[in-house]
């Protein structure tokens, strides 16, 4: 927990994330807004989304007119993961997990109160943050030529009159338009009118592309000026939106003002609404005088980890600040996600949590740290957000825990399927490092970009589809004891029962042998030779065994060949079959390397994480007597 400091100059000493939000907080609430917590992050009810991305989005059912619980005035700070910057991560402004401070007018106040409470809060040193208001520019929506829309007077009049008070003469410069180059520059000026692509916010976009009966309206940003110098390369005249690096983005209110019509004009909103959003990381690194995100304090304590491991500090050179912020940024967020009840898979937001793992894992090695540190990396976040963020304090161990698994089973991945690519050379098969290896393809993509190599992203996707297809469809061969269907569950359970078979031989002994067996979506069945009842310790080695090799993620892998040769492999026979001269086994890992291998026509998973889909667990339901030496288990995946 960080201790809420006192600060009488925020731009010699900064403010800590904690101190950021508290103050943003009060301030609003102060004015009459309801502090609401922030939605989780892992929208419920909502299939379409994997995380929520924005302040916004919770509450657009409000937004459109729904009245909210707490009334028409609100404040918070919304957790949110933006999965599409997870490649942009490594330079100083990305985050992949970050929280956004918002304030909400429900048809209540509007620019009048919101631009001046705004300004006070960035500025105020006894209740805001205390900016300097000299480093402070604005910006307006300029009006839009496509539908006759004119420039947001009111927000320049409101701006003029806030510096004015402040004793900063604040003129207008009508920057314009992207297509016209933005050659104007500073000019002297304070407040820039730009034309609707950079201050107009619709779902749809710029007005002309919205449709009737949709709502939309200008916004006026706030950015700080760091004052470095402008470089050239971004244009010729430097302005607030250039994206040299000078001016940074603090702050934004969008004001729901208008509504489309069916003849293309706009009329006035009978509720209008304000949606103001402010990143909190930057506004907390602003106070700090750098645009850094990565030098605020949250992440000081994951920050001295990687150094204390690595040896190196975080300015050492430029890759090292690229490796250590990567790190930083995906760990925080595995970590919130993690606490989210999320586990790592390999769909949807397993899928995305297992890249940023993966991720983060590389840039440790490129940092030179042999060790597993994951889980004391983590255990900074956990530590500073427990208390606001309770779940992800209690969570602590859980977050280790699946980390420090992910990191085992990765390392092994890693390893072996780097050894391959090196053999390859030039001719580097990304879908054959996947589908024997479990090496993820953006890997792939990536070490080879680094080499000037590049792969065919479409083949390799048509591969995968093709690869997915064939998997399912499978069952040439026929599977004593059936499959019921070739429903997901059904597969997964039949993976399950291999699994379990193993697992019997590993803990009971080698003379476990099916005499049985039956598969439906709800649950796996399999009679085996065995002489007694197995004790309570046998049947959970024998259950963890199977979840350990769940969440080694193994690939599942077919291959046809003679009888003969499958049978020096070992592969365990199915009771009672008959099988031809050509066979096909499943292996549970590489054939030279497997966990198990049995004759068997499938179908099966491609990978066993898949097994752990909706963080499901293997377990043992029931385990009793089939007939004169011979044990029956139920077992389920939940
Ligand atoms: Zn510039
Ligand atoms: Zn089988």
């Amino acid at each position: 927990m960080t201790p809420i400091r006192k600060f009488e100059d925020s731009r010699s000493n900064g403010a800590s994330v904690a101190e950021v939000r508290k103050r943003y907080l009060d301030f609003f609430a102060k004015r009459g807004h309801a502090v609401i917590p922030s939605a989780p992050i892992v929208p419920e009810n909502d299939p379409t989304t994997l995380f929520t991305s924005s302040g916004m989005q919770p509450l657009i059912p409000y937004l459109l007119g729904e009245p909210h619980p707490k009334g028409s005035r609100l404040v918070d700070s919304q957790m949110a993961v933006r999965t599409g910057d997870i490649e942009e991560a490594g330079d100083n402004r990305h985050l992949t997990f970050f929280e956004m401070l918002g304030n909400w007018s429900l048809g209540d106040y509007f620019k009048q109160e919101q631009l001046p409470w705004v300004f006070e809060f960035l500025t105020s040193k006894e209740e805001g943050l205390g900016f300097d208001p000299a480093k402070l520019y604005v910006t307006v929506f300029d009006g839009d030529v496509d539908t006759g829309m004119d420039l947001d007077t009111e927000a320049v009049e409101i701006w003029k009159k806030n510096f004015a008070a402040k004793g900063i003469p604040a003129e207008l410069v009508r920057i314009g338009s992207e297509e016209a180059g933005y050659e104007k520059g500073m000019q002297g000026g304070r407040i820039f009118s730009y034309g609707a692509k950079k201050n107009w916010w619709s779902r749809s976009g710029v007005p002309a592309n919205m449709p009737a009966g949709e709502p939309g309206g200008p916004d006026s940003e706030i950015f700080y000026d760091f004052g470095t110098p402008h470089d050239p390369k971004w244009g010729k005249e430097c302005h607030p939106n250039c994206d040299c690096g000078r001016f940074v983005e603090i702050a934004n209110s969008v004001f729901m003002q208008f509504i489309k019509q069916a003849d293309g004009s706009f009329k006035e909103l009978p509720k209008r609404n304000v949606d103001f959003g402010g990143g909190l990381e930057r506004l907390t690194s602003t106070t700090l005088g750098t645009s850094d995100l990565y030098v605020t304090d949250v992440f000081a304590g994951a920050r001295g980890v990687l150094e204390a491991h690595s040896g190196k500090s975080y300015a050492d050179s430029d890759e090292t600040i690229r490796s250590f912020r990567i790190i930083l940024d995906h760990i925080r967020a595995a970590s919130f996600i993690i606490a989210s009840g999320v586990r790592p898979g390999n769909s949807e937001q397993g899928y995305i949590l297992r890249r940023l793992i993966r991720r983060a894992i590389r840039e440790i090695d490129r940092l030179g740290i042999k060790e597993a540190i994951l889980p004391e990396v983590a255990s900074g976040y956990a530590d500073e957000y427990a208390e606001q963020y309770p779940f992800v304090g209690k969570a602590k161990e859980k977050i280790a825990d699946e980390l420090a698994k992910e990191e085992a089973q990765f390392r092994k991945t890693l390893a072996q399927g780097q050894r391959e690519l090196e053999k390859m050379g030039d001719n580097v098969d990304a879908f054959m490092l996947f589908t024997t290896y479990g090496f993820p393809i953006e890997l792939t993509a990536e070490i080879t970009k680094e080499r000037g190599l590049s792969i065919d992203q479409d083949a390799v996707q048509k591969q995968m589809q093709e690869h997915q297809a064939l998997s399912r469809a499978g069952a040439a061969q026929k599977f004593a004891g059936g499959l019921a269907d070739h429903a997901e569950q059904t597969v997964r359970y039949h993976t399950a029962h291999h699994l379990l078979l193993k697992a019997l031989q590993t803990v009971l002994g080698p003379d476990v042998h099916q005499r049985g067996s039956n598969i439906t979506s709800e649950r796996l069945r399999i009679d085996f030779s065995y002489g007694t009842k197995m004790t309570p310790e046998q049947k959970a080695e024998v259950e963890k065994i199977v979840n350990e090799k769940i969440a080694e993620a193994i690939p599942v892998i077919r291959t046809d060949m003679k009888k003969e040769e499958a049978e020096k492999l070992g592969a365990e026979h199915e009771f009672g079959a008959t099988y031809p001269d050509t066979v096909s086994v499943y292996s549970v890992g590489p054939l030279d390397n497997a966990f198990s291998i049995e004759f068997c026509g499938g179908p099966h998973v491609a990978n066993t994480s898949e097994l752990s889909e909706g963080g499901k667990h293997f377990k043992i339901m029931k385990e009793e007597a089939s007939s004169a030496g011979i044990r029956r288990i139920k077992a389920v995946l939940q």
